[in-house]
């Protein structure tokens, strides 16, 4: 075994040479794309379950990499945190997608995430405030969703930071519900305004009992909190059946459309459930 476990060391030497490589190729990229425009905001409908129509957009990045291609989050926001990119970018998406959300109705809301780096130093307040000033957004309409990892790596001022957010009108979601181990003790540090319920839950509908006892149990949580809920990937009308039964406020997921660029929103500025 021993001398299996050499072989298999040597055999892997080359594969992380070569991960390293490109690993460092992307970063020299990476440091380059917000300068040459490659960065570009889509954006993911929200329905509000009762009044049947979009209620929300949300922002999720992507990098048209110029050799590779379109590049999704998943490829490149770690690596961007690791390397301190992620406050500079964040703030170019919030600037971005203010200045597009500010063409929509005026009842369809904004959300945008936020990395935990972000959350270092106190220059997130300034560029959520930068981009509501020159957007003309009204802060009521920014929604900022956060996961329990910005809690987790909170070094003191995190809570201050989302109080000073929430004092400018702008409010607060509290992304991938339930996927962590101490979701439920930060809700009771943080008013959020929302929950979002992670799609691994969703996934389970309509299926057994214990998949929709969570759903029930998370959204009567929400409602007796004062919070509201979204379920995030839902991709059949079964699930949203089962949503719409438990009381959820908004579904989110491919079932009305996966992430969309700006200038393709037209239809889902207009949607109507069923219609
Ligand atoms: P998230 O915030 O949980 O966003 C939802 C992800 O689920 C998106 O992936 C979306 O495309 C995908 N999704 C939506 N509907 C469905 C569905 O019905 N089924 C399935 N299987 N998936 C669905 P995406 O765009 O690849 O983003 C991945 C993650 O990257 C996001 O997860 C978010 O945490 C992060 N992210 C995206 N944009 C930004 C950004 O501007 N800043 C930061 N810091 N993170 C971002
Ligand atoms: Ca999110
Ligand atoms: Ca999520
Ligand atoms: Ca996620």
């Amino acid at each position: 075994a021993k001398a299996d476990g050499r072989g298999t060391f040597r055999y892997f030497e080359p594969d992380m040479d070569a991960k390293m490589q490109a690993r460092r190729v992307l970063e020299l990229d990476l440091r380059k794309a917000l300068l040459n425009g490659e960065f570009e905001v889509y954006y993911q409908p929200l329905i509000n379950i009762a009044e049947d129509r979009v209620s929300c957009f949300e922002a999720l990045l992507r990098w048209n990499h110029p050799l590779r291609g379109q590049l999704l989050p998943d490829d490149f926001i770690s690596l961007a945190e690791e390397i301190g990119l992620i406050s500079q970018i964040g703030a170019w998406v919030l600037r971005q997608a203010a200045m597009d959300a500010a063409e929509w109705l005026d009842d369809i809301r904004l959300a945008v995430n936020l990395s935990s780096a972000q959350f270092k130093g106190l220059g997130l307040v300034q560029d959520v405030v930068v981009a509501l000033e020159a957007s003309g957004l009204p802060a009521s309409r920014l929604e900022l969703e956060i996961t329990e990892t910005v809690m987790l790596h909170d070094t003191g001022n995190t809570l201050a930071i989302l109080h000073k957010l929430r004092e400018l009108g702008v409010r607060i979601s509290m992304d991938d519900f339930g996927t962590g181990y101490s979701s439920l003790s930060y809700l009771r540090k943080f008013p959020f305004d929302k929950i979002k319920i992670d799609r691994s839950f969703i996934g389970d509908l309509p299926g057994g009992g214990d998949a929709v006892a969570i759903i029930k149990a998370i959204s009567g949580l929400g409602a007796s909190l004062g919070m509201t809920t979204t379920a995030e990937g839902v991709e059949n009308w079964a699930q949203l059946d089962k949503l719409r039964l438990e009381g959820c406020t908004e579904v989110q997921g491919y079932l009305f459309s996966p992430a969309r660029p700006a200038s393709q929103l037209a239809d889902l500025l207009s949607y109507a459930l069923g219609s």
